[in-house]
């Protein structure tokens, strides 16, 4: 069992709801959802946070992007509209040090963010 929880996730070795996957790329159901629709999306490989990831594999971000936006569809909230964030660090608010973007969507979202 990897020390990481999303890598345990990707692996299969920790379920998860399971909405969309790519060959690099897996998208499953927040397990406390802020919204609606809260599904993080998330590269099967290790990376502490979204530079990293961007950094280190190309079109991998794009990938993450393009999967979050088939999920969005999916759950019928691309004509309402959607945010995909990604916490980086401490002020962030950043729990999990495994990359993902937050797809969050399905009600009207405030800006700026507290
Ligand atoms: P962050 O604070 O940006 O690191 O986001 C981590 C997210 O992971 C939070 O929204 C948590 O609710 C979510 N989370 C934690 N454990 C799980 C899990 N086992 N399955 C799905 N989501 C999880
Ligand atoms: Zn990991």
């Amino acid at each position: 069992m990897p020390d990481c929880l999303f890598c345990a996730i990707a692996s299969g070795q920790i379920p998860a709801k399971i909405v969309g996957e790519n060959p690099r790329t897996i998208a499953f159901r927040d397990i406390n959802p802020q919204a609606p629709t809260h599904i993080l999306v998330i590269p099967k490989k290790h990376y502490v946070d979204v530079a990293a990831m961007a950094g280190a594999e190309a079109g991998l971000l794009d990938e993450i992007a393009s999967l979050a936006h088939s999920v969005a569809a999916d759950e019928g909230i691309v004509e309402s509209g959607y945010r995909l964030v990604f916490n980086s660090g401490r002020h962030a608010g950043q729990e999990v040090p495994h990359a993902h973007g937050h797809l969050i969507g399905g009600r009207p979202l405030s800006w700026p963010p507290g």
